[in-house]
């Protein structure tokens, strides 16, 4: 138990959020965004680079992109094993189209990657579609 350290997906704030909160939808001091949203939801490079570095929770993050088929067929999969990881870990995306400088930086090779983040560290990263349970397991599973 105790205070969990939470950058905000949307504005980038840093929170500190007692963990019992965590699902109670614990909001950001800044600008009141859910600080565990219900979805995976798309963050900018600076947010990334925040949130990687800071957050108490595991963050995962899809790079994808729009002309994608694979990473197309992912996303409701992707959005499924976030809800049921809510609390848990993170899931967040990244558009690497949008953000072309960010796949080189994280050296993303092919998309879709899903690269897991825990304690300022990345401690695993994943190429390839997968399912929602194959998504869940991967990111509980050591
Ligand atoms: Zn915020």
């Amino acid at each position: 138990m105790g205070d969990k350290t939470l950058t905000c997906l949307s504005c980038g704030q840093l929170n500190r959020v007692p963990e019992a909160k965590l699902r109670a939808g614990a909001k950001c001091g800044k600008c009141s965004k859910a600080l565990v949203p219900a979805d995976a939801v798309e963050v900018s490079p600076a947010v990334l680079e925040k949130a990687s570095k800071n957050d108490d929770l595991p963050l995962v993050v899809d790079f994808w992109a729009p002309w994608c088929g694979p990473c197309k067929m992912m996303a409701p999969e992707y959005s499924k094993a976030a809800k049921k990881l809510s609390g848990r870990a993170r899931l967040v995306k990244v558009n690497t189209q949008k953000h072309q400088s960010t796949g080189g930086r994280y050296r993303i090779k092919g998309i879709p990657t899903m690269v897991a983040f825990e304690r300022g560290k990345e401690r695993k990263r994943q190429a390839g579609a997968m399912r929602a349970g194959q998504i869940e397991g991967w990111v509980t599973g050591r």
